[in-house]
């Protein structure tokens, strides 16, 4: 009697050929369990504290299959080995650990407020010392990598939407001894490969595109460096920074559709950064060319707050990512950096009907404006 297993055609993948695959394949394909049969096609949630031990993981801060299939994933895309972490903010201080005491970090002065806010409590402690440069000088982010130990990058900045010339300043980071960051969260793997570009380390916060739902809070680093991997993994398992099971499963889960949310997120930012700029009311727009967080700059604080509570669709929300479209004044915070306007209000464009996103802004902004 034949067995129907038998009947698989001869050339049925079993091994996944990542280095060839395209980035929209490998958000779909990467961190998948062997095409072997009866292996589910998605790496379940495993729920441990402890596993048997004379194995690899022993302990369920030591490591989890979940966030292994997520690390597997976000490193192929990234082109290394990718870390988990509670958060992005838990995966940003392991990195900002690496450096010495007293030694130098050049930073954005425009960039996600945690980051600086990290650095300038490091700085207070004395634990480091930090410059922030404006990243589109890019002669003065250069002049500035001398007896640097870290260069910490985002581009784009947040909320500025800043662009870092990336390859000279990695150049120049490099040749005076430092090591290169790169925030990729606003960019995502799919616009921007910082590794490739020669940066020594990539952090996300997975809450943010990766994820793309937002209901998950969860963090990366991935480096191709594997002593740098280790140092932080051993810190990782130290301080016990750890993703949850079940927001590694949900983040894997966000990670496989982000192709299209992004590709649809972007085509409405695009559109809307366009209509917004001819908007009375709206003093200045800024969209990098791609991704899809559009910054508009109102004239005044109390008209952006106006428009950020008048609105149906929009959510008056902070964070960004999500399929659902969020929006908020970002001096709003007590700690956004100074030089950002008062009105600048940050869109995170998602992924509904473009006209109801923008009817829903126009008919705000004109109940705003009285
Ligand atoms: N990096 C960027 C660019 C961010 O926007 C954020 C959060 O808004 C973070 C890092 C911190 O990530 P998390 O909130 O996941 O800790």
């Amino acid at each position: 009697m034949s067995d129907l297993r038998d009947d698989r055609p001869a050339d049925d993948p079993t091994s996944t050929p990542h280095a060839a695959w395209r980035r929209s394949t490998l958000v779909v394909a990467a961190g998948r369990p062997p095409h072997e049969p009866d292996q589910p096609l998605n790496t379940p949630l495993t729920p441990a504290a402890t596993f048997v031990a004379g194995g690899e993981r022993e302990y369920g801060r030591y490591g989890n299959p979940t966030w292994t299939a997520f690390e597997d994933a976000l490193g192929a895309l990234e082109g290394g080995r990718c870390l988990t972490f509670a958060s992005g903010m838990a995966a940003i201080g392991c990195v900002l650990d690496l450096v010495g005491h007293g030694e130098r970090v050049v930073a954005p002065r425009h960039a996600y407020q945690g980051s600086l806010g990290m650095l300038a409590d490091l700085e207070a402690r004395e634990r480091v010392s930090v410059e922030l440069v404006d990243v589109t000088d890019t002669a003065a982010v250069v002049a500035a990598c001398e007896d640097a130990a870290i260069v910490w990058l985002e581009s784009p900045t947040n909320p500025a939407l800043e662009l870092v010339d990336l390859p000279v300043v990695i150049a120049a980071a490099h040749e005076a001894g430092a090591r290169v960051v790169v925030d990729n969260t606003f960019a995502t793997p799919l616009v921007q490969r910082p590794l490739e570009l020669g940066a020594d380390l990539v952090v996300h916060s997975v809450t943010k595109y990766l994820s793309g739902h937002s209901d998950v809070l969860m963090g990366a680093v991935v480096t191709a460096d594997e002593e740098v991997a280790d140092v932080l993994r051993l810190r990782r398992d130290l301080y016990g920074a750890i993703p949850g099971t079940l927001e590694s499963w949900l983040a894997l889960r966000g990670l496989r559709t982000l192709a299209v949310r992004h590709e649809r997120a972007q085509a409405n930012a695009i559109e809307l950064a366009a209509r917004l700029a001819d908007l009375d009311g709206v003093v200045e727009v800024r969209h990098p060319g791609f991704g899809a967080v559009v910054a508009a700059v109102l004239a005044d604080a109390d008209l952006a707050d106006r428009w950020t509570r008048s609105t149906q669709l929009w959510v008056h929300a902070t964070s960004l990512g999500g399929v659902e479209s969020t929006f908020e004044r970002r001096r709003r915070w007590r700690t956004e950096s100074p030089t950002i306007p008062e009105g600048l209000v940050r869109l995170s464009v998602g992924i509904e009907d473009v006209e109801d996103l923008w009817d829903d802004l126009v008919t705000a902004l004109t109940a705003a404006r009285g």
